[in-house]
């Protein structure tokens, strides 16, 4: 660094030749239009500002001089190294390279004035830097500190530096906040910073900026910079809302004595308060002719799966399709059988049936089911991704349920709401489809099909049971519906958490014995971290023989992701059957298992899952009457006690069931970015904003958007594409 190696200027014009290499690596990093490079913004600064004097200089200060190289030898103790003294005028300074080129040396001839950087070390033998930054000296100090960028290995920071200057001085930062709008913006961000000022701002701070308030990002810059950021997201959500509004759905009706009725009445149990008012929510969604678009959310165990099977009925009632997608095959297996069970027997009479799509699938079955959905034949489609693939073909799809939605990836759900378009047939007594409702501003995606058919979308109902604290979901996902299943079904016992030291096993063994003479059956989980895969593997291996040998008579399974669907089905069975006592188990991803019988959970290593997962394992216990508990074992590290946060964190759980109280606590611990970034939506999507403290940025936006929208639509739309680019679409689903 800082050898005046000369960096190419990068080409972000839209470039017909190749890309090269650092080019690949921008790209790579999303830096593609001159916005981009704008809106990437510093990790941190370095000051070339000054020049500090060695007789005024601090130990461990990260320091420029400049001075004559008096002495130069390479000397090969303790190891080859290039030595160079650097004489200041007010002291000397000793630089250590261990790697260096003759050019470097020509540079650091004796006699070179040169300016240096780096961290100086004061000691027994005077001032040492090593590997410092240096060139010859001269030239003017710039007046700005000097931004360091996140960056990837192939790209040098030199280049992305000269990079982004550049994208900078070429973006188009006009103001796109109507004079209207800009005075309350400038109110709550406490100044007048343009865009084009904040960005200029964070690049190039002057040097008597205060540091603190650029890493806590309360400086008006930021303020301003995170206010658009949330501008363009809520302007976005509006957007998709407007645009899902001009869309067509089919009207669906439960008709009197029909199959939702029917259904209601072969339940073996009565809906809960809750269940019957989010159902009729749903409902109340379905009878309108715009898609529905309705996170139903509630704790693990609240029984979702009848909520969203109650919705099939009405759709298939009115001789519609319905798909229901779940992560992972087991889960979509053993989660539906029930449904299915209720269900298969009330639509037998219909001449309709269930279809089912797994990747496991066998070619003739999956055929075979092709067929069925494509004639319509399959009134309600369960399965695994397989139901998103091309191959599949649906009939008349009117509603998309999307079970653990947030196991899915955006572009996932998106390519389900995309199937409605596969088939348009309207069915005997179900359309209702009408003139004005067929408009809609923008086709959802390129097919060669109908105008008219463009417009229809499928109903779409996303659950989860990693509930998003019901603010956040109100504010940030404007476009999204949100029903809260708030009640757990009458006669669960409740769990009883405990947080044991892993040096307590064997009295954990003890406990598992008492369960098993009670005729229970108990899970152990083993953390299952990907980087380490082949260790926690062999943990797994090794709990499940150590369990074996202290439980003799006992049959004791293991269950891990590397098993072949058909091992896991057979050892799932063995489990759901009752015959086998205790499951040890790596794989988080099965949560959904419904084993009643089941009232204890150990889990080993606590400490390594999140609050949400945890608590989503806890709830695979205390289904049934018994009373039932989680041993959450926790290892300290290597002779150590557990840290502050994840002692706050396993209390947190043993404290409190409620899976809402549960994100809350995350959401305190860890921040937002957890909700919405990975887990909610495949990619993080705030990048400068965080909605735990820019709660008045938020405010602001959110009133700020539909006005825009209404009043200057163009703009509106600058404002997205600057920010969001390609992104806007996933921001919808
Ligand atoms: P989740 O919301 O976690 O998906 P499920 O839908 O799997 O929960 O329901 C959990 C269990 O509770 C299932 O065995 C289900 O049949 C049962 N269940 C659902 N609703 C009720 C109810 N109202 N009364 C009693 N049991 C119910
Ligand atoms: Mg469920």
């Amino acid at each position: 660094m800082g050898t005046g190696q000369n960096c190419p200027m990068p080409d972000a014009s839209p470039a017909r030749k190749p890309l090269s290499a650092p080019q690949k690596a921008l790209h790579k990093l999303g830096l593609v239009r001159d916005i981009d490079l704008a809106l990437h913004l510093p990790l941190r600064y370095e000051d070339e500002t000054r020049i500090v004097t060695l007789r005024g200089a601090r130990d461990g200060q990260l320091a420029q001089i400049e001075g004559t190289v008096t002495h130069s030898e390479i000397s090969f103790r303790p190891r080859r190294q290039l030595l160079v003294t650097l004489d200041d005028g007010t002291d000397t300074c000793t630089l250590r390279f261990f790697t260096f080129y003759p050019a470097h040396q020509k540079t650091l001839a004796v006699g070179a004035r040169v300016r240096v950087r780096g961290e100086l070390r004061g000691g027994f033998l005077g001032w040492t830097m090593v590997h410092p930054a240096f060139h010859a000296a001269g030239g003017e100090l710039p007046d700005a500190l000097t931004p360091v960028y996140p960056t990837s290995a192939q790209l040098p920071q030199a280049y992305i530096r000269k990079a982004v200057a550049s994208g900078l001085k070429r973006a188009d930062l006009g103001e796109t906040l109507p004079p209207a709008l800009l005075g309350g913006l400038q109110a709550v961000v406490r100044g007048t910073w343009t865009l084009r000022d904040a960005l200029q701002y964070l690049h190039h701070p002057g040097p008597d900026v205060s540091l603190d308030a650029l890493e806590d990002r309360s400086h008006p810059a930021w303020q301003r910079l995170k206010a658009e950021e949330l501008l363009a997201q809520q302007l976005s959500q509006c957007t998709a809302r407007q645009e899902r509004a001009a869309l067509n759905a089919p009207a669906l009706r439960a008709a009197p004595g029909g199959l939702h009725e029917q259904l209601l009445g072969v339940l073996p149990f009565a809906l809960t308060t809750a269940q019957r008012r989010v159902g009729e929510e749903i409902a109340r969604d379905l009878l309108r002719q715009v898609p529905m678009h309705r996170l139903l959310q509630g704790d693990v165990g609240s029984g979702k799966t009848v909520v969203a099977a109650l919705a099939a009925a009405i759709a298939i009632d009115a001789g519609w399709q319905c798909a229901l997608m779940a992560p992972t095959e087991i889960l979509a297996e053993q989660h539906f059988a029930k449904l299915i069970g209720w269900l298969e027997p009330l639509l037998a009479p219909l001449g309709k049936r269930v279809a089912w799509l797994t990747g496991s699938q066998k070619k003739k079955q999956r055929t075979e089911m092709l067929a069925l959905i494509a004639s319509g034949e399959a009134a309600l489609v369960v399965g695994t991704h397989a139901v998103i693939q091309d191959q599949v073909q649906f009939s008349n799809l009117a509603l998309a349920i999307i079970d653990e939605q947030h196991r899915f990836g955006v572009a996932q759900r998106l390519a389900l709401r995309g199937k409605m378009g596969d088939g348009l047939v309207s069915p005997s007594t179900g359309s209702t489809r009408t003139e004005e409702n067929t408009v809609r501003t923008e086709p959802v995606s390129v097919r060669a099909e109908p105008v008219e058919a463009l417009a229809q979308e499928p109903h779409l109902l996303m659950m989860t049971a990693t509930p998003i604290p019901r603010t956040l979901a109100m504010s940030y996902y404007a476009d999204l519906d949100v029903s809260t299943i708030d009640e757990l079904p009458p006669g669960r016992t409740p769990i009883v958490t405990k947080v044991v030291a892993d040096s307590r096993r064997a009295e954990v063994v003890e406990r598992i014995r008492g369960q098993l003479a009670q005729g229970r059956q108990v899970y152990w989980v083993c953390p299952l971290i990907e980087e380490s895969e082949a260790i926690d593997l062999s943990n797994a291996t090794a709990t499940h023989a150590e369990l074996s040998a202290a439980l003799p008579g006992v049959l004791v399974g293991l269950l891990h992701s590397r098993m072949k669907v058909t091992e896991k089905k057979a050892v799932m069975s063995l489990f759901t059957g009752g015959q086998m006592g205790v499951l040890v188990s790596t794989t988080v991803i099965e949560v959904g298992v419904d084993v009643p019988n089941a009232s204890l959970m150990v889990i080993e290593h606590a400490e390594r899952f999140g609050l949400s997962q945890l608590h989503q394992l806890r709830g695979r216990v205390g289904r049934g009457a018994a009373a039932s508990a989680c041993v959450l074992m926790y290892t300290p590290p290597d002779g150590g006690r557990l840290g502050e946060t994840a002692r706050e964190r396993l209390k947190a759980m043993a404290d409190t069931s409620d899976g809402f109280e549960i994100a809350r606590r995350d959401l305190e611990i860890r921040g937002p970015g957890e909700f919405l970034g990975a887990r909610q939506s495949g990619a993080p999507l705030l990048r400068f904003a965080d909605l735990a403290t820019d709660t008045h940025l938020l405010d602001w936006a959110r009133e700020a958007a539909p006005v825009m929208l209404a009043q200057y639509p163009e703009l509106a739309e600058k404002h997205i594409a600057r920010w969001l680019g390609g992104k806007a679409e996933y921001l919808k689903a």
